[in-house]
C-alpha cells in the first residue's frame, strides 16, 4: 500500500511557490498525497522565520500532527530549518530539517533515508543562479506562484532572511520561462512573481523588466503580478508597463516598514521618507487607479510615540490601498535583536500601535475601493462559496456576485456595484 504523505506551508508566497514545485516532485513515486488531518505517515512543513509568532505556528503544527498519528514523521525544511538547524530537530516525530538549499530533493532525502535516524540537512546556501526541477502545478488554486528569484543581500537590522535563504541569486531566464509557459497552457491564467527580493533580478545581464517582456508574449497567459518589491529597486519601465495596456497588473505592494527617518536609518533600509513617497507618488501619477500596498513593521527598538505617529500619519495621507501590519520580534541573527534593551517597546504599546494601523488599512482598503463602485472591471474568478462566486480584479479588489453559472477560471466583466467587508460586490455584466 502507498504511504500517505501531506504538506503543509508557512509563511510568504515564495514558500507556496516551492511546496508546489516539492509536492510535484512526488509524482509517480511511492506515496499518495493527502490532506495533513488524514493521519499521514509523513508531513512536509514548509516552515517560516519572519516573526516569533511564525515559530510557534511550527511546534503548534507539530503537535496537531502528532495528536492525528502518534507514528508520523515529520519533515521541517525551509527558513527555519536553515537558521534554527539543532532545535528543530529535537521536537518529536521530527525526523528530518533540511535547510533551503536542499529542500527541492525531498523526494529524493526521503527515498534515501527513510529508515534511518533523524537527519539534519542544512548545507550553506551557495550564491549562483538556479533552476527549478519541476512546474509548480497548483490545483487548490486558480492563480499560481512563479518563482524568479531568491535570497537577499540587503541585510536589513530586523530581518534574518539573508541567513536564512541566502544572497541574492536568479532563476534562469529560460527556466522561467519554460515554467510559465506550462502554468498557463495547465489553466493558471495570471501568475504571481515570487521571490525574496525580486527587482534585484540579475541573470547574465537580464532583468525583471526583460522577464516581463518574455512572460508578456506567453499566449495563456492573461495576468502577470508582480508580488512584494523592494522601493529602491523597481525599474520605470514597471510602472510604465502598468499604465499602458499590457497583461501587468495595476499592483504594486511595496514594503516601506516605517514612516520616520531615524526609524528607516535604525533598520538599515536604503531610503528615507522623501525618497520612498517621491516614488510612490510616481507611481501614483502615473497609474491613479493602482492598487498600491505596503508591508510596515511596528515598534522597531528605539521607536517613540512622535515616530510612530510620523509613521501613522504617513500611512494616512500616502494613497495606499491597504498595509500588512508587522509586530517587531526579535530574530536571532538579525542586527535589531542586539540593540540595547533600553531600546526595547513594551508589547502592550506595540499591540495597541498594530491595532491602530490595522484599523486604518481597514478604512483604506474601503476609499480604495470606492473609487470603483459604478465602474466595469474584469474579475478572474477562483472559487464559489454559499452560493456566491468570489474572484479578484488586476487591481487586487475581491468582487463577489451572485451566479448559478461555473465562473470558475473565467475573466468576466463585472459592474462593481457596493461595498461589502473588504470585498465589493457586483454584476456580472
Ligand atoms: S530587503 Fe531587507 S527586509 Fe527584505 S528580505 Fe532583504 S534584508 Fe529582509
Amino acid at each position: 500500500m502507498l504511504e500517505k504523505i501531506a504538506f503543509y506551508t508557512f509563511g510568504c508566497r515564495l514558500n507556496q511557490a516551492e511546496t508546489a514545485i516539492i509536492e510535484q516532485s512526488f509524482e509517480g513515486k511511492e506515496y499518495q498525497v493527502v490532506d495533513y488531518r488524514e493521519s499521514p505517515d509523513v508531513v512536509v512543513v514548509n516552515t517560516c522565520t519572519v516573526t516569533e509568532n511564525g515559530d510557534a505556528d511550527t511546534r503548534r503544527l507539530v503537535n496537531k500532527i502528532r495528536r492525528i498519528n502518534p507514528d508520523v514523521k515529520i519533515a521541517l525544511v525551509g527558513c527555519q530549518a536553515q537558521v534554527q538547524k539543532e532545535t528543530l530537530l529535537e521536537l518529536p516525530n521530527v525526523n528530518w530539517v533540511v535547510g533551503n538549499e536542499r529542500k527541492m530533493e525531498m523526494a529524493e532525502i526521503l527515498h534515501e533515508t527513510r529508515d534511518s535516524g533523524p537527519q539534519l540537512i542544512t548545507p550553506t546556501i551557495r550564491k549562483k543562479s538556479f533552476t527549478v526541477p519541476f512546474i509548480g502545478y497548483d490545483d487548490k488554486h486558480t492563480r499560481a506562484n512563479l518563482k524568479v528569484q531568491d535570497g537577499c543581500d540587503f541585510f536589513c537590522a530586523f530581518c534574518e532572511i539573508p541567513y536564512a535563504r541566502g544572497r541574492a541569486r536568479s532563476r534562469e531566464y529560460d527556466d522561467i520561462i519554460k515554467e510559465a509557459t506550462h502554468l498557463s497552457i495547465a489553466g493558471h491564467h495570471e501568475l504571481i512573481l515570487t521571490g525574496i527580493n525580486i527587482g534585484t533580478y540579475d541573470y547574465n545581464g537580464l532583468s525583471l523588466v526583460d522577464v516581463l517582456d518574455g512572460l508578456e508574449g506567453l499566449e495563456d497567459l492573461w495576468r502577470i503580478r508582480i508580488s512584494s518589491i523592494e522601493p529602491t529597486t523597481i525599474a520605470e519601465a514597471v510602472v510604465t508597463k502598468m499604465r499602458e495596456d499590457t497583461k501587468l497588473c495595476r499592483y504594486l505592494h511595496i514594503p516601506i516598514q516605517a514612516g520616520s527617518d531615524p526609524v528607516l536609518t535604525a533598520m538599515k533600509r536604503k531610503y528615507s521618507v522623501k525618497e520612498f513617497v517621491d516614488f510612490l507618488m510616481f507611481a501614483h501619477k502615473a497609474v491613479p487607479e493602482a492598487c498600491l500596498g505596503t508591508d510596515v513593521i511596528v515598534g522597531f527598538p528605539g521607536e517613540t510615540d512622535e515616530m510612530f505617529e510620523e509613521t501613522y500619519n504617513l500611512l494616512l495621507d500616502l494613497p495606499f490601498a491597504y498595509f500588512h501590519v508587522f509586530s517587531y520580534s526579535d530574530r536571532d541573527h538579525a542586527k535589531s535583536s542586539k540593540f540595547d534593551p533600553a531600546l526595547k517597546i513594551p508589547k502592550q504599546t506595540i499591540a495597541e500601535r498594530s491595532r491602530r494601523l490595522r484599523e486604518l488599512s481597514q478604512r483604506k482598503r474601503k476609499v480604495y475601493h470606492q473609487q470603483f463602485l459604478g465602474e466595469t472591471e474584469k474579475v478572474l474568478f477562483e472559487r464559489q462559496k454559499n452560493g456566491r462566486w468570489s474572484g479578484v480584479t488586476d487591481t487586487y479588489i475581491r468582487v463577489i456576485v451572485d451566479s448559478e453559472e461555473n465562473l470558475e477560471n473565467r475573466l468576466l466583466p463585472v459592474k462593481l456595484m457596493q461595498i461589502e467587508n473588504q470585498a465589493v460586490l457586483g454584476e456580472l455584466l
